[in-house]
Parts: structure tokens; sequence; C-alpha cells
């Protein structure tokens, strides 16, 4: 049997599903291509002016400065991140933790309010694909019919063409990316320089260059479907009061083709009350970019781009009904309800949002210059001099937290310099550094007497205006 043979035998044979299983799969298990029509509507203007903003920004941030630190700069070789010219380090895992919590919550705060608007209007997948890629593919390749005839045909010079301007672009992006770990100034030096002089940083610009070519080019939509995992989690943020795009199934429905009119006359009384609102078009369908029916209700692949809007908006204005067949709206709203904003899970979100907001502020306000821990020694807890004084061991751990090297002067409060001895004192710790140093620190015998304790205060100051006071307890005999 020849090949064309075999293949016309396993397509009669092969059972076919009853309905389409999967918006981007064909009967046969390949790939359809989802090659969406553009709907200029009012959201499409919007979201484009928005998504013009973010890329700009995503390309102007490692270039910006905030009070002479970078405004973003994930260090992470020094394990040190900077967020708008705040500087996170390892000893603020607590900070980082809270920051964290905060962005989590934040997000189920917005989705629980406005659904998944972050993915229709601010995605950098969506934005990229929608509006830099999306846009640039239509002017080498034509409209989606262009395309899917070129998706037949296979390779053409059109095809190719678009394929490095992709590549070129996804370049362009991948430094911008790695700009964010490593700063402009450096990537600069390192693009001056040979890649085998930072064959690390090569390597993770050309893999991210290698994963947004990939995706833009030909996973596409696959990633909101199944890679996303923000999309799989929908079904337990969202409820029936959350902000969805939806079709209003009671005005729309029974769907159908408007009968025969008469050139210039309004359809017939009896048609329009037959039939509901949705004159089965399909211009929703045709520019939905995950390639859905947004009439079959909620679905998991609706990434909320309001395309579908735009679309019916526009053939409601043909036909001179109302527009807002499909609109934002929420699940309650569909069922002839009114729509409940403040709810349990939208108080509970943004009352723990405020929680960790307050306590990351309060944790940055305190945090200073510097963060001081004072330990015990290692050895025994004391020792006793012949001169009657006993003499314990106090480790101080001082974290310098500024963006330049300081000194600090220890000190004990109420106890003369010569009751304090310490190796190196001021202590010189470069920035972002961590330091010990070891304090001894003498006593007369008798202040232990009775309780065999004795609590003093240990006083750490970088004569720039960072003082930290920590309590510590001195042992000694009881009697
Ligand atoms: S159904 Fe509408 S809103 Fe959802 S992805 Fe498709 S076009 Fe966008
Ligand atoms: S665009 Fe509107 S009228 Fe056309 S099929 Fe979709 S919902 Fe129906």
């Amino acid at each position: 049997m020849s090949d064309p043979e075999r293949e016309a035998h396993e397509k009669a044979t092969l059972l076919q599903p009853p309905e389409r299983v999967l918006a981007t799969l064909n009967a046969d298990g390949t790939r359809r291509w989802i090659r969406p029509r553009l709907s200029r509507g009012r959201y499409y203007l919007l979201r484009r002016s928005l998504a013009w903003v973010l890329m700009v920004v995503f390309v102007a941030v490692p270039h910006l400065r905030v009070g002479g630190a970078p405004l973003i700069l994930l260090d992470i070789p020094a394990r040190e991140f900077t967020l708008f010219g705040t500087v996170f380090r390892p000893t603020d895992t607590a900070l980082l933790m809270l920051l964290l919590l905060g962005i989590l919550v934040g997000i189920f705060l917005v989705t629980a309010l406005l659904g998944r608007a972050w993915c229709g209007w601010a995605c950098p997948q969506t934005v990229y694909m929608e509006f830099l890629f999306r846009p640039l593919e239509r002017l080498f390749e034509g409209s989606p019919q262009e395309q899917q005839k070129l998706d037949r045909v296979g390779g053409s010079w059109r095809r190719w063409l678009k394929n490095a301007v992709f590549a070129l672009i996804a370049c362009f992006l991948a430094h911008t990316f790695l700009a964010y770990f490593v700063g402009w100034e450096q990537l600069i030096r390192w693009i001056r320089g040979s890649p085998a002089e930072h064959p690390v940083a090569f390597l993770v610009m050309a893999g991210v260059t290698a994963a947004m070519v990939f995706d833009f080019l030909w996973f596409r939509e696959q990633t909101c479907l199944v890679a996303c995992p923000y999309g799989r989690f929908q079904s337990v943020l969202l409820d029936r009061d959350s902000l969805i795009v939806g079709y209003d199934v009671a005005r729309g429905e029974p769907r159908g083709k408007p009968g025969k009119r008469r050139k210039g006359l309004p359809l017939a009384d009896e048609d329009a009350k037959a039939r509901g609102d949705c004159i089965d078009c399909r211009a929703c369908v045709l520019t939905c970019p995950t390639g859905i029916d947004i009439r079959d209700g909620l679905q998991m692949e609706c990434i909320h781009c309001t395309q579908c809007i735009d679309a019916c908006d526009a053939i409601m204005e043909r036909i001179g009904r109302p527009k807002g067949l499909v609109r934002y709206c929420s699940q309650r709203e569909l069922s002839g309800e009114g729509r409940r904003i403040l709810r349990p899970r939208v108080l509970v979100y943004a009352g723990l949002l405020l929680v960790f907001a307050t306590l990351l502020a309060i944790g940055l306000s305190r945090r200073g210059g510097a963060r001081v821990t004072v330990l015990r020694g290692l050895r025994e807890p004391f020792s006793e001099l012949p001169t009657g004084e006993v003499v314990n061991q106090v480790r101080v751990k001082i974290g310098n937290q500024t963006r330049e090297s300081r000194s600090y002067r220890i000190a004990v409060e109420g106890l003369a310099p010569d009751q304090v001895v310490a190796p190196e004192n001021p202590l010189p710790v470069a920035a972002g550094a961590l330091r010990e140093t070891t304090l001894f620190i003498k006593l007369p015998e008798a202040v232990f007497h009775g309780t065999g304790k004795k609590v003093v205060a240990i006083v750490v100051e970088d004569g720039a205006g960072f003082r930290a006071r920590t309590e510590a307890t001195l042992l000694g005999p009881k009697e």
C-alpha cells in the first residue's frame, strides 16, 4: 500500500470524535493553527495603548534608578534583590516572604474581583503575542486567510523573513531580560566582549531567545492553555461574582441567521420575536486567539482578551441591536441577579493583603542601615579573673544593609571603655556584607550575686545616624 493510500485508509478507519474535543486540535489529532481575525473595537484600542506602555516600561526599567539604586535588579550571584530602590538580602528572608505573600494574595484579590484581567490586558505572553508578534505576522503574511494558505503550502520567503524578524526581536528582548539580573552597564560590557568571557550569561541569553522564538512562533496559545499555572487555578480563584467575559444566553438564544428581508427594511416582527439576538455569524469565534466559542459558557481557555466583545459589538451595531450581547459581566449577572462586589473571599483577601503590607512597611522602616544580632560566646558561660572580676564573651553580628562600606562602633551602656575589650572596634563592614566580632565584657563579681545574671545593653552606631540597642544577659556566680 502506498503512503497516500495508507493515509486515506487511516483517515477512513479512524474513529472520529462526535464533536471538536479541543479548539486547537483537528479531528485526526493534528494541531489546528489558530489564525484569529482582528476586531478593532474600543477594548482593542484600550488594550493596545496599555500594551505599548508596558512594552516601553519593560525595556526602560533596567535603565532607571531611584536614589542611586537600580529600580529593579535581581542579582542572584550576590543574593541581592533590589526592588524600587529597596535592597533585599538573605538576612531579609522574613521581609521577602511578606512581599511574596502580599503579591500572592494580591493576585487572588484581583482575580476574585476582575477575573482574568491580568491575562487579557497585562500578561507579557498576551501583550507581546497580540500587539507585537501577531501584527508583524499580518504585515509579512497578510490576512488570516492568507496565513492559512501558507500553512497548507508550507515554506515561503515571507514566512522565513517573518521568522528571522521574530528571532531578532526575541534576541533583543532576551538581552533586556538579562539586564534585570546583571544591570545594563554590565550587559553592555558583555555585549562588547567575547561570549567566551561570560559563557553562563551568554548561554542564559541564548536559551531565553530560543524559548521566546519557540513560544511566539510555534507554541503560542498553548502557553496559556497547557503551560500557565495561573490559568489552571481559575476554577478555584473565580466565583459567580468575579468579572468575566460572558455571552448573554437569555438575550442571544435561540440563535440563528436572520430570515430574508427586503433591502433597507428591519426584520419582520415575527422573525425578530422568534429569534434571539445572536445571528450565528461566528465573528466572536473567528476572532478568538484561543479558538474557543464564548457561547459555550465560561471556559478555562478564555483569557478574557475581549476580542469577542469587540467583534460582537460591531455585528450588533451593524444589525441595529444593542451592544453587549457578549460583554464584561459576572456569572450571577448573566443568570439575572445583581453582582456582589463585597463578599467573604474579597474581604478575607483584602484583610490579609493589608496585614502583609503593614508588616512589610513596619519591617522596612525598622530595618535601618544595619541588622545587629547579639549571641552568647561559644565557650564556657563566663570566666573569673584573679582580680575578682567576671568576664563574659558575647558575639555581635553586624549586617551592613546600605550600599556603601560602614564602620560600626560597639559599646556597652554604662560601662567604661576598659571594661569592654573587642579585637576590632570600630568594625568595618563592606556594603551588603555580614561580619562578626567577639566582645569580652568585664564586670565586678558582686553585680551577679543573688540572681547570677546581669542584663546589659549593647549599642552599635555607624556615625551616620544608625544606632541599634540590643539587650544581652551576662552570667556570673550567684554568691
Ligand atoms: S472567548 Fe473572547 S475573551 Fe475569551 S479568549 Fe476568546 S476572544 Fe478572548
Ligand atoms: S459575534 Fe455575536 S452575533 Fe455573532 S455569533 Fe458571536 S455572539 Fe452571535
